[in-house]
């Protein structure tokens, strides 16, 4: 084995530890990167010394040492995977803990315990000569299946953290991904070589070699594009559904399993190694070439020119755009969605969004593609007659060609990441006339100028992202708006019964200073105090009555019968008829004193709404469809159409000056416990009717 490629792979692999080591301040990943490199370097060094040694007994100990270091491998790069590029390090940490404990508590286990059963003796083979194969021994086929699973889950995570990279973001990544994934993908077949052939074969692991000049020099072109960027991606945790990794694993290990047992068949096992490689060669070259921008750009304008194609799919961008606009409640969110879809659409790396926050002028970053993301930073402040200008505009305009000092700092706010990226545009983010924000596109690929039909396209979305947020704005301060009103009247209400148990309290205890000596006072206080009690615990009761559902105590019942024993505790008013109609319904499962609630506060509205001089309600119980049906009629004033359709049953919606608005909601929900519903009908002038309809037992 010539000692060259080991001796090269070992520089590079130290190298890129010096390097990853140097940055350590940066983010701590990077000593998980160090050490992986250095664990590389040295296993490169290692397999140098091999090349060079003949006897078979110092080999046979490095070899181990080799298998033994090499299980460290999937811990060390999962920590890494863990922390590059990411802004929510520490969740993701927090979330694999257990699983890269496990994995290095396994490492150590094997590698203690198994320590004579890594690899084959020379001895136990009677072989002489040290290569082309060392057979390993148990614990080091479970030392292989350690590294096959290990690097595959730190794969999966950088895939995960590639995936949630757009414009620029991707681009300082992508080539660390690349390179990185090669090496991990070359460790992964290798393990997977061993573990067919219950060997470590040196063509095999000569490809290792390979994969890590050809990957190490990939990773410091991406190293390069993180130097003085901070990277701060946010991959959902999500499943491994849908991961490429995951996927081309398994097929790998199926697929290899295979090929392996053809290739014994018809003895051309020497060669399949090569061919593995160059075919992971093919697939990430494809990768790559996959993720260019610069293809895809060179793709659109080949299909525009020669296909006649439009230069957008305006169908799907405006599919997106709406799905996105329409789903999401978040501002923040939205912003990040509709930056990431401006960068891929208009094809610009750099996408700013920038909220307008409150009315000084203040812009807030939102989201971006090119900065790492802290939602919120400050940027520049937009003069009044600048906001007003662009509030007006509301087109796109050419940001470097607007000599203005908030235009430069804004331009400095978002720098530019590309010298060549060409001039940066800015869409204002309008909606009725207001400024809600802006957004700042640049870092086209190649520079490409924009056209009227680019120009075009950013208006859109622009336009439609100004509305959205205007929306989410309305939304939000109507909902604080509502909570507001609902506090307020609640906490009148019970202010009012509140104030009346204190001043009752307070009479009681200036008396108390004067007659405490009375008994017969005392007994009288003692009583007053339990009744203030019996009010507080009852408001307290009703309060926390509006929050759950109610408790229910169901039993066969005659509502007939109940109905009839709640009409006979009101008192009726005179010149009011009360009829009482209808035939008693069969027995249904239901809890007495709730039905009589909601009929009580349903015959108390209907007086209610009768007018001073009088009136008629009918009460009348019926089956309908084997359903039971108490309905409450009065010729009463009735409620407007609209009322009924928003207010009623809601909380806190009440026309009457001492009402509170929460018989109905309170009805509605007891109603509704027993699988019931309360149906209404009224009309202005003429009357209203309630329909409490119970389902049918076993509907
Ligand atoms: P409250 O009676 O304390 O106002 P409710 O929830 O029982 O609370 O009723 C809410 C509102 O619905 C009432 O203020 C009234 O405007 C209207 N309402 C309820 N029942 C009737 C009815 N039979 N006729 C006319 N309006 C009604």
């Amino acid at each position: 084995m010539h000692i060259l490629l080991p001796a090269g792979a070992t520089l590079v692999a130290l190298a890129l530890a010096v390097w990853g080591g140097l940055r350590t301040r940066q983010s701590p990943s990077w000593l998980a990167f160090s050490a992986g490199m250095l664990l590389l370097a040295a296993d490169e060094a290692l397999r140098a010394a091999l090349a060079s040694f003949a006897a078979p007994a110092a080999a046979f100990d490095l070899e181990r040492w080799r298998l033994v270091l090499a299980g460290l491998r999937p811990g060390v790069w999962l920590l890494f995977s863990l922390g590059y590029a990411r802004g929510n390090a520490a969740e993701s940490f927090r979330r694999w803990r257990a699983a890269a404990i496990a994995i290095f508590a396994l490492w150590a286990a094997i590698a203690a315990a198994g320590w004579k059963h890594l690899l084959v003796a020379v001895d136990a083979r009677g072989a002489e000569e040290v290569a082309p194969a060392t057979p390993v021994g148990p614990a080091g086929l479970l030392l292989q299946i350690l590294i096959v699973f290990g690097l595959a889950a730190a794969l999966e995570n950088l895939e995960r953290t590639l995936r949630a990279a757009v414009g620029t973001m991707r681009w300082r990544v992508k080539f660390m991904v690349i390179g990185l994934g090669a090496i991990l993908v070359m460790g992964i077949f290798s393990a997977g070589q061993a573990l067919l052939y219950s060997s470590v074969s040196w063509r095999a692991e000569a490809l290792n070699t390979l994969a890590l000049l050809v990957g190490g020099l990939t990773a410091v072109v991406g190293m390069e594009r993180t130097r003085r960027a901070t990277v701060d991606l946010y991959p959902s945790p999500g499943g491994m559904r849908g991961s490429l990794t995951i996927l081309v694993t398994g097929l790998y290990l199926v697929l290899a399993g295979v090929v392996a047992q053809l290739s014994l068949a018809v003895g051309g096992i020497d060669t399949m190694p090569l061919k593995s490689f160059l075919i992971m060669v093919a697939l990430l070259a494809a990768s790559a070439v996959l993720l260019s921008d610069r293809v895809k750009l060179w793709w659109g304008e080949f299909a525009m020119r020669y296909l006649h194609r439009p230069r957008y799919d305006y169908g799907r961008i405006w599919r997106e755009c709406a799905e996105k606009t329409g789903s999401i409640v978040a501002p923040a969110r939205l912003c990040r969605e509709m930056a990431e879809l401006l960068s891929t659409a208009l094809e610009a790396l750099s996408v700013t969004v920038w909220r307008m926050d409150g009315t000084r002028g203040q812009l807030a970053l939102a989201a971006s593609t090119s900065l790492p993301h802290k939602d919120g930073i400050a940027g520049p402040v937009l003069d009044a007659a600048a906001a007003r200008r662009l509030a007006e505009d509301a087109q796109p305009f050419n940001l470097e060609a607007v000599p203005a000092p908030w235009a430069e700092a804004l331009r400095a706010a978002a720098p530019a990441t590309f010298p060549h990226g060409g001039d940066r545009m800015a869409m204002p983010l309008c909606a009725g006339g207001h400024l809600l924000g802006v957004a700042v596109v640049g870092d086209r690929v190649r520079g490409r100028p924009f056209t009227n039909e680019d120009r075009r396209l950013l208006r859109t979305i622009g336009d439609h992202l100004g509305a959205s947020l205007l929306n989410l704005r309305l939304s939000e301060r109507l909902l604080e708006s509502r909570e507001m009103e609902a506090f307020q009247k609640m906490s009148a209400f019970f202010i009012h019964d509140l104030k009346n148990t204190a001043s009752s309290l307070s009479l009681l205890l200036e008396n108390f200073r004067v007659h405490s000596e009375n008994p017969a006072f005392r007994q009288d206080a003692l009583k007053s105090i339990e009744a203030s009690v019996t009010r507080l615990r009852d408001l307290i009761g009703r309060l926390g009555r509006l929050r759950e559902t109610p408790e229910t105590n169901k039993q066969p019942c005659q509502v007939a019968e109940v109905v009839d024993e709640a009409l006979a505790q009101i008192a009726i008013p005179r010149g009011v008829r009360l009829l009482r109609e209808g035939a008693p319904p069969p027995p249904i499962t239901a809890d007495r004193r709730q039905i009589a609630s909601v009929v009580t506060n349903l015959v108390l509205n209907a007086l209610q709404a009768l007018p001073p001089e009088g009136g008629e309600i009918s009460v009348s119980t019926a089956t309908r469809e084997r359903q039971t049906i108490i309905a409450v009629r009065d010729n009463g004033r009735g409620m407007p159409r609209e009322f009924v359709e928003n207010s009623l049953f809601h909380p806190f919606r009440t026309t009457k000056s001492g009402g509170m608005g929460i018989g109905l909601f309170q009805s509605r929900m007891l109603v509704e416990s027993h699988g019931g519903r309360i149906e209404v009908e009224s009309e202005e002038g003429r009357g209203s009717v309630f329909r409490v309809v119970f389902p049918a037992a076993g509907a």
